[in-house]
């Protein structure tokens, strides 16, 4: 199997921190695409009725397994038609006190990272975000923010598995406090 590397070209607007911590994920990322491994877990989820169905364009059910692994190794996306066995990321950062991670668009091959979630992320989290960005780029989607898509799955996969590959503790979710609770129920109710 040919190595497929995963390239940085820019990272915008990030302070040295960030933007240490996103080509330190990157090769994370590059890890999980280039192990078997991955790619078993991968033909689980795409082999998948219930997932695949869920994969937009939505043509795109008809496509096997083997097509689509070719299609993210080789590195040709909708912006680099070239079959050069790169994985091309560029990123800018903003700040948005949303609690959206990022987003892509169409037009465009560079994502947006908002850093007030990403300065909550380990390095799997950001492989994983850059993952789901990725196949983006490939020209696929995710009806709504399904998880159950394969663009979300695939994401995961690679989250999970650097999570365990590296031992990263699962995040502890917080119980909010009663008056937290009560706070967000009054807003609910009278906003
Ligand atoms: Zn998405």
């Amino acid at each position: 199997m040919k190595r497929t590397n995963v390239k940085i070209h820019a990272i915008k607007k990030a302070t040295e921190k960030e933007s240490e911590a996103f080509k330190a994920a990157a090769k994370e990322f590059e890890f999980e695409i280039n192990d078997p491994d991955f790619w078993y877990d991968v033909s689980r989820v795409y082999n998948n009725w219930h997932h695949r169905k869920l994969l937009a364009p939505y043509n795109y059910e008809k496509q096997s397994f083997k097509l689509f692994k070719e299609m993210v190794l080789s590195g040709v996306d909708d912006f680099n038609k070239e079959k050069d066995y790169a994985i091309d990321i560029s990123v800018s950062f903003y700040y948005s006190w949303r609690s959206v991670v990022g987003y892509t668009l169409p037009s465009t091959w560079f994502t947006w990272v908002n850093r007030n979630i990403f300065k909550g992320f380990d390095l799997a989290d950001i492989a994983g975000n850059q993952a789901h960005e990725y196949l983006h780029n490939c020209g696929l989607d995710h009806p709504g923010t399904d998880r159950q898509s394969v663009v979300y799955r695939f994401g995961y996969l690679v989250k999970d598995r650097i999570k365990t590959r590296l031992g990263i503790a699962p995040k502890v979710v917080y119980r909010r406090s009663f008056w937290t609770r009560v706070k967000s129920f009054m807003r609910a109710v009278f906003l």
